[in-house]
């Protein structure tokens, strides 16, 4: 297959104007100016989407595609109360509901534009929700226990249900790791017990970590509203928590969980340059989620000074329960934006160094890149196309800076991923979105007020 555009942005390497990537058998063969690609392979079959952009696709470093039913339903609250509000609904669902849930969520990232997704489940839906999406990525199994005589048998529980899941993909596309759920909601021999049973395994691991300031005050003087009614309301109000007097990054890397070889931390909001330090040492990854940080008024991440130390860091959405939509351009700009505004000392960032976030260095934060990330003949063939040509994206003077100010999700034309096109110009292939439409209704009623 020859897909032909305006722009081919490979990543790697400068962008190329009137060119093409050609797919065989799931791998980019080749990727070029598009007469000498016409010229070398004239038998191809071609798809040309004019004035638009084929680039890798997104690599979404935070999601939880099983709470895309929560969308809108908690939206004008701060970080714990919006966490005790979603919480308390959660059991309103069925199994049933969390899968079709997830399925929503798969649908949402396909269209856009997301290609590789670092999934956090404890219902394991979202393992079956991307394989048959046909999506790539790491899917979690979340833990939390605030109880230390349930350490072992949550953990037990754990390992089962990852080995389970393992059983469910088909390999390579689809990996499973553990994620500790967060500082406030593990124990700390929890963490103390997954750096044991991990070792020197590349078992991935994810964290929510460092992302709100009643996190970093609940570890560190012992009190916040997420050390006394959170605790109350999930039945571990009883156990005794005493202020640890350092940072949640320093919390949780004294029992050891950093250490281990393929670490993502999500959000690194709450950070000071120990922290930083400490995360670059033990070459952690970084999951920057602009946009669900800001609205749940977490805070500002610093990413220039991850950025500095060329630690792996990417972007996340989160999932539609606090960000409300998965749009990876309005991550990008909403992520672009912030930096620049709030934070210019740290740096002014251009829309191609917010390109390679969302892309090659997602797939470096997942160790992914050696896959994914960029087009480059040998990789797979996780590609998209956006379209360029609407009348709020022209004149298009470069591609980079029209990705990132002028796009949104719907402007995705394309989505392959493995060289599968799962979605076409408006046509879901492995999904159908739109007959899910009676099913949201239904659950939406549920959670609702
Ligand atoms: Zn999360």
């Amino acid at each position: 297959m020859l897909l032909l555009a305006r722009y081919v942005l490979p990543v790697s390497g400068p962008h190329i104007e009137d060119g093409g990537v050609v797919v065989h058998d799931g791998s980019i063969v080749a990727v070029g100016p598009r007469s000498d690609l016409l010229a070398a392979y004239p038998d191809e079959e071609v798809a040309d989407y004019g004035l638009a952009a084929i680039m890798p696709g997104f690599v979404d470093l935070h999601t939880h595609l099983e709470y895309s039913i929560f969308r809108g339903v908690v939206d004008d609250l701060p970080y714990t109360q919006w966490k005790m509000e979603v919480h308390r609904r959660e059991s309103l669902l069925s199994e049933q509901d969390w899968a079709d849930s997830a399925r929503l969520g798969a649908a949402e990232a396909i269209r856009s534009g997301i290609t590789t997704i670092a999934d956090v489940t404890t219902s394991g839906v979202s393992v079956d929700a991307a394989r048959d999406a046909g999506l790539r990525g790491v899917i979690y199994r979340e833990i939390s226990t605030m109880d230390v005589d349930a350490v072992d048998a949550e953990l037990s529980a754990a390992f089962a249900d990852m080995e389970a899941w393992a059983g469910r993909v088909d390999g390579g596309r689809l990996l499973i790791g553990i994620a500790p759920h967060s500082p406030y909601t593990c124990h700390p021999r929890l963490f103390q017990a997954i750096a044991d049973a991990v070792g020197d395994a590349d078992t991935r691991v994810a964290i929510h970590l460092a992302g709100s300031r009643d996190e970093y005050d609940f570890v560190r003087y012992g009190s916040s509203p997420l050390g006394q009614d959170f605790r109350m309301q999930s039945g571990w109000g009883e156990e005794a928590w005493m202020p640890t007097g350092v940072s949640p990054v320093r919390y949780v890397y004294q029992w050891g969980v950093l250490d281990l070889k393929n670490v993502l931390a999500v959000h690194c909001v709450h950070v000071d340059d120990d922290d930083i330090a400490i995360l670059d040492r033990a070459d952690v990854s970084v999951a920057y989620c602009a946009r669900c940080n800001a609205k749940l008024g977490m805070g500002t991440a610093p990413l220039g000074a991850f950025m500095a130390r060329d630690m792996r860091v990417g972007i996340g959405t989160d999932s539609p329960a606090s960000n409300s939509t998965m749009d990876f351009f309005d991550e990008m700009r909403v992520g672009l934006l912030i930096q620049r505004g709030m934070r210019p000392d740290q740096g002014f960032y251009s829309s191609e160094t917010f390109v390679r976030l969302a892309t090659v260095d997602g797939a470096r934060a997942l160790h992914l890149d050696h896959l994914v990330g960029t087009l480059e003949p040998g990789k797979r063939a996780d590609i998209i196309a956006v379209d360029l040509s609407h009348s709020y994206q022209v004149p298009t003077q470069n591609p980079y800076s029209a990705l990132v100010h002028t796009s949104n999700q719907e402007d995705v034309l394309m989505t392959m991923v493995d060289g599968r096109v799962l979605y076409d110009r408006g046509r879901f292939v492995t999904l159908d979105p739109e007959s899910m439409r009676e099913r949201i209704e239904e659950m939406r009623l549920k959670v609702r007020d």
